[in-house]
C-alpha cells in the first residue's frame, strides 16, 4: 500500500537501529488518536521515532467507546473485532491484552436476515441453503448460472457493487444477502458504493478466472501465501469492551498525548513542519519533521495551510467523502420479555423489508457479562446511507421506530426497561463509485507537502484490523521520507 506494500515489523525495527544512530530523533506529529493514529503512533515510536499525537475530543478512541450503564456494558461504536490473521493476534500479545479478550460464543456464527416479515437464519451448511426459504428457487438456481455471466469487460470503469452483485448472482442475492450485510457493516448503500474498493477480493476473482466461483477454486488450489500467516479466526471483544484496545494502545506511547487539542493548521517552516492547534482558548504550535494526519477527511476542510499551497481541486475531492450517519439505540430487556430466542450474533435488515431499522445485535447472546442477570441487551442501528434521515430524527422519535421493528421482528412483550442512544451523525465513510479519485487526491496532496502522509478510515479502509495493521506501511513511509530527507543525495 503506499508504495510499500506488505512491509512489516522487521523492516521499522532495522530502519529504527540506523534512526537510533542519527544525532536528533526525528520527532513526527500524528494527528487524530482513533484506532488508527494510535496505532501509527505506537509504528513510529516501535521505529526509534518521537511522537506528539494530537486529538480534539478529551478521549482517545474514536467511535471505540464502551461504558457501563445500569449493569449494562454498552458499545457505543463498533461492537466486535474480527482476528483473522497471526499479525493481529501478536499485536493483542504485545498490548498485553490476552487475558482481557472475550471469543463470541459460538451460536455467533448464527446470523439472521429479515424476510417475509420474519427473521430467518443464514444457512450456514449447503443442505441448509437448499432448504433455506431466504432465496426462492429460481434465486438459488440463477446463483448455480454464475460460472457461465461473461466477465465485465469495460476496462478501467469503476462499477457499484451492486450493479455487480446483481450481474453475477441475481437480484435476489443482492436484496437478500448482500444489501442486509452492507447495511449491517459499512451503513452503506450498494447502488453508490463501488464494488473494487469495498468487495475487491470478489472483483478480483472475476477478473481472473471470469467468474467468482471459478475464481474461488482456482485460488483454493493455489499453495497458500506465506505472506499472511494464519491465525485462530476469533470474533472476540474484551471483558472490559472495544475500548480496551484503544487505552492499550494509548497506554504503551511514550510521547506526548495532548487531548482536547484540536488542529487548525499546517505551517511549511524551512526544513520543518509546524502543527497549529487550539486548546480552550489559547492557540499554540509544535514544530515536526513530518505529520501523519488520521483526521477524518471533512475535517482537513478547517485546516488553514501556511507556506504551502495544497492542490484546491484535490483538497476538496477528498474533504467532499460522503459519510453516513448512525445512530445506535441499546434497549435492555427482562429476558421473558422478547419472543425470540436471541439465538445468534443478530439480525439484518434488507431495504426490500421496507423497516426503520439496518440491523439489531443480540449483544448479550454474543458475550458473557453485557447485561445484569435475567436482562437482554440489544444494540439497533438506524440510518446509514440508506435511510440517513432516520438517524437524525430526535431521540424518543428513534426509539420508537426501534420499538416498532423490535416488536415486528423480535416480538416484545413489554417495554425495554432500559434504552441508550448513541449517535454518529459523520459514522461511517462511503468508498462510492469513482473512489479511486479520492485515493489519487490523496497522493497528489502528499506529493504538494512532502512530509505530509495522510492515513486513517477515509483513506484505508473501514475495518478495524485492516487499520491496524496499516500502521506498519505509514510508519515505513515516513522512515523513507526521512532517509531520503537526510541522505547526502538529497543535500
Ligand atoms: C457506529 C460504528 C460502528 C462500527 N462498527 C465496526 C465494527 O463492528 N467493526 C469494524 O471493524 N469497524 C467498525 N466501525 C468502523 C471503525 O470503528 C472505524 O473505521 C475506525 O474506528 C476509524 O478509526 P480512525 O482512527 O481511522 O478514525 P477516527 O476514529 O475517526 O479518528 C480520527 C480522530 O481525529 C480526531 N479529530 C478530528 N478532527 C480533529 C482535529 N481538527 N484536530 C485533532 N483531532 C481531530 C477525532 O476526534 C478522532 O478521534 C464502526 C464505526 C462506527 C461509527
Amino acid at each position: 500500500m503506499h508504495g510499500s506494500a506488505g512491509r512489516d515489523g522487521d523492516h521499522l525495527r532495522s530502519v529504527s537501529s540506523i534512526l537510533r544512530g542519527a544525532t536528533m530523533t526525528p520527532h513526527i506529529a500524528v494527528l487524530g488518536a482513533g484506532i488508527s493514529g494510535l496505532s501509527i503512533a505506537y509504528a513510529l515510536e516501535q521505529a526509534g521515532m518521537r511522537v506528539t499525537l494530537f486529538e480534539a475530543n478529551a478521549r482517545v478512541g474514536g467511535p471505540l467507546r464502551s461504558s457501563r450503564i445500569d449493569g449494562y456494558l454498552l458499545e457505543h461504536g463498533p461492537h466486535t473485532l474480527f482476528q483473522r490473521t497471526s499479525a493481529l493476534a501478536s499485536l493483542l500479545t504485545e498490548l498485553g491484552l490476552d487475558d482481557a479478550i472475550v471469543d463470541a460464543r459460538e451460536s455467533a456464527s448464527r446470523r439472521y436476515v429479515v424476510r417475509y416479515g420474519r427473521p430467518l437464519a443464514l444457512p450456514q451448511s449447503p443442505a441448509a441453503f437448499l432448504k433455506s426459504e431466504l432465496l426462492s428457487t429460481a434465486a438459488k438456481l440463477r446463483l448455480l448460472a454464475e460460472p457461465l455471466i461473461p466477465a465485465f469487460d469495460r476496462e478501467g470503469v469503476d462499477e457499484s457493487l451492486a450493479n455487480f452483485v446483481e450481474r453475477r448472482l441475481g437480484q435476489e442475492v443482492l436484496d437478500y444477502l448482500l444489501d442486509p450485510f452492507v447495511g449491517g457493516t459499512y451503513a452503506g448503500d450498494p447502488r453508490q458504493m463501488s464494488a473494487r474498493h469495498t468487495f475487491g477480493m470478489l472483483k478480483e476473482l472475476e477478473d481472473e478466472a471470469g467468474s467468482l466461483v471459478l475464481g474461488a477454486l482456482k485460488r483454493k488450489l493455489r499453495t497458500p501465501s506465506s505472506e499472511t500467516p494464519p491465525a485462530k479466526r476469533r470474533l472476540l471483544s474484551f471483558t472490559g469492551g472495544l475500548q480496551t484496545l484503544t487505552d492499550a494502545l494509548a497506554a504503551k506511547l511514550h510521547g506526548e498525548l495532548k487531548l482536547s487539542a484540536t488542529v487548525t493548521g499546517l505551517r511549511r517552516d524551512e526544513s520543518s513542519w509546524r502543527v497549529l492547534y487550539r486548546r480552550g482558548k489559547s492557540t499554540a504550535g509544535v514544530s515536526v519533521d513530518a505529520i501523519v494526519s488520521t483526521l477524518p477527511s471533512y475535517a482537513l476542510a478547517e485546516l488553514r495551510f501556511k507556506g504551502v499551497t495544497p492542490p484546491e481541486r484535490e483538497l476538496q475531492r477528498v474533504t467532499n467523502i460522503t459519510f453516513a450517519p448512525c445512530t445506535l439505540v441499546a434497549t435492555g430487556f427482562k429476558r421473558e420479555d422478547v419472543a425470540h430466542p436471541l439465538d445468534g450474533f443478530g439480525v439484518l435488515a434488507p431495504r426490500a423489508e421496507e423497516m426503520h431499522t439496518l440491523g439489531t445485535l443480540f449483544v448479550s447472546s454474543m458475550f458473557p457479562e453485557r447485561a445484569p442477570r435475567g436482562r437482554v441487551n440489544l444494540t439497533t442501528f438506524v440510518g446509514g446511507a440508506r435511510q440517513p434521515e432516520l438517524a437524525l430524527l430526535d431521540d424518543d422519535a428513534v426509539i420508537d421506530l426501534v420499538k416498532f421493528d423490535l416488536n415486528r421482528i423480535l416480538g416484545l412483550r413489554a417495554e425495554p426497561e432500559f434504552v441508550h442512544v448513541s449517535r454518529w451523525e459523520r459514522a461511517i465513510p462511503q468508498f462510492e463509485v469513482g473512489h479511486q479519485l479520492m485515493l489519487d487526491a490523496y497522493a497528489s496532496l502528499e506529493e504538494a507537502m512532502p512530509g505530509v502522509f495522510f492515513a486513517g478510515n477515509t483513506r484505508d479502509t473501514v475495518a478495524l484490523p485492516a487499520l491496524l495493521n496499516a500502521r506498519h506501511d505509514h510508519a515505513a513511509r515516513v522512515t523513507d521520507f526521512l532517509q531520503l530527507a537526510t541522505s547526502p543525495a538529497s543535500s
